[in-house]
């Protein structure tokens, strides 16, 4: 090929508690690898983020269609990457049926990562469903802090998120530096289209969330979730009538 090698950095200083440790230069090196990474494709980039961070690197997945297709590509290229779904206790059961999808297509176990408290026990806790009186809080303690908990040790997590999902979405670099979890974030992604996406999936006969059939495009929690109609934003059905639009895992 006549593409220039990528970017190779240097190697990772640690904190005390084993995280990578941030600084300039790290930033730095961060921002000129992302800018390379820009034209390569999810695999080259999948691939760039093993060399760099296994066995530190990690992948969090809703199941969504482009979860599912990092999951494809991982079962390719470093299927021993531990991949984790953060399993608020809301989830609908077509989703989670995914998980045993993913394990008979590719050997691939996808970790569920709970919150301490039950579903019931969290509820009992706080009169009732946080989601109706404090959706935030809820998304903190049942995604924002299992998240936390399960990025110690780790130097790098994969998302599957897309610039042209949302316009909170658009500036997501391929690599940077997600300062919420101390963590490497890599989005292999970013410059895909929804079009893309399921051109993918389609191919490659990818399983997907049996929902998208039925007119769920984005799917999170039942509670928080509904399908959208023709025209509508794809992410629309997220905390709909709420002023919220993201449970706060990928954004500052
Ligand atoms: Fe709670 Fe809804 Fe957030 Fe799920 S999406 S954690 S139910 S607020």
């Amino acid at each position: 090929s006549t593409k220039p090698s990528l970017r190779v950095l240097n190697p990772p200083a640690e904190t005390a508690e084993g995280k990578l440790a941030y600084s300039s230069e790290l930033q730095a090196e961060l921002d000129a690898a992302s800018q390379q990474l820009e034209s390569s494709s999810p695999e080259e980039i999948l691939r760039w983020a093993v060399e760099h961070y296994a066995p530190k690197f990690t992948m969090a997945t809703a199941f969504g269609p482009e979860g599912m297709v990092l999951i494809h590509m991982l079962a390719e290229i470093a299927p021993e990457t531990p991949i984790f779904n953060l399993d608020t206790g809301y989830q609908f059961k077509e989703t989670l049926e995914l998980r045993e999808e993913i394990k008979r297509r590719y050997g691939i176990e996808v970790e569920l990562k709970k919150p301490e408290l039950t579903v019931e026990q969290f509820e009992q806790a706080n009169g009732g469903p946080v989601y109706r009186t404090d959706p935030d809080r809820c998304c903190f303690e049942r995604k924002i802090k299992v998240l936390q908990q399960s990025a110690l040790g780790m130097y790098a997590w994969s998302s599957a998120i897309r610039r042209d999902q949302s316009p909170d979405r658009a500036k997501a670099p391929i690599v940077g530096w997600d300062k919420k979890f101390g963590l490497v974030k890599i989005s292999p992604l970013a410059n895909w289209t929804k079009k893309l996406v399921w051109n993918f999936i389609t191919q490659h006969n990818v399983p997907y969330n049996p929902l998208h059939d039925s007119g769920y495009t984005s799917i999170g929690c039942w509670p928080c979730t509904r399908a959208v109609g023709i025209g509508e934003d794809e992410r629309a059905g997220r905390w709909s009538g709420l002023a919220k639009t993201e449970c706060g895992l990928h954004t500052q």
